[in-house]
């Protein structure tokens, strides 16, 4: 399908941020791109067209970003998935561990109804954490997941390996 390699020139790499020794991927440059930006959503709709989508779920905050252009392309609905007591109806709450502590992740109990074809974007994959603990969200829900699918994917953290029952798309590779 598409070839989004050269789209990796569009992500700055900002050393020591947010802490010191982490080279953090940052995608506003590949955003604010329009051509590139149109090839990112263009490669996520060809690869999600025609598995009968019906939900885009967004992880907060990066996953807002391109998660609704997405759902937009597919004739599908968005959902956010936010950091905890921003929702204002009844939610469900995952806790999951992080190097140091716990973060949290909510969804509304009515965003998805069971059955319903579900795929969850975020902008990239590092251990697989943050993604682990939305797809315990949909589950609870019902919801039956048709996608995870990431801009960025660090493959050296091996965190597709949590993800084995599930198709894995990632458009950017670094290793
Ligand atoms: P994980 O839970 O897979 O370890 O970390 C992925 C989550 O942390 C995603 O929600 C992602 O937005 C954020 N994240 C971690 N490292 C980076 C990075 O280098 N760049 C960006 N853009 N997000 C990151």
């Amino acid at each position: 399908s598409h070839n989004c390699e050269p789209l990796k020139e569009l992500v700055r790499t900002v050393p020591d941020f947010p802490k010191p020794g982490i080279l953090f991927y940052d995608i506003t440059t590949l955003l604010r791109d329009k051509a590139g930006f149109a090839q990112l959503i263009d490669a996520f709709a060809a690869y999600y067209i025609g598995k009968e989508v019906d939900l885009v779920l967004g992880i907060e905050a990066r996953g807002f970003i391109f998660g609704p252009a997405l759902a937009y392309r597919l004739n599908a609905g968005f959902v956010p998935v936010r950091k905890p007591n921003k929702l204002p109806a009844k939610a469900a709450r995952v806790t999951y561990d992080l190097e140091y502590g716990t973060d949290s992740l909510e969804i509304h109990l009515d965003a998805i109804q069971p059955g319903q074809r579900v795929v969850i974007v975020d902008d990239l994959l590092a251990t697989g954490g943050t993604m682990q603990a939305t797809v315990q969200l949909v589950r609870q829900l019902g919801g039956e997941i048709a996608g995870l699918g990431f801009a960025v994917e660090l493959d050296f953290l091996k965190g597709r390996d949590k993800f084995q029952e599930y198709d894995v798309l990632s458009l950017l590779h670094y290793d």
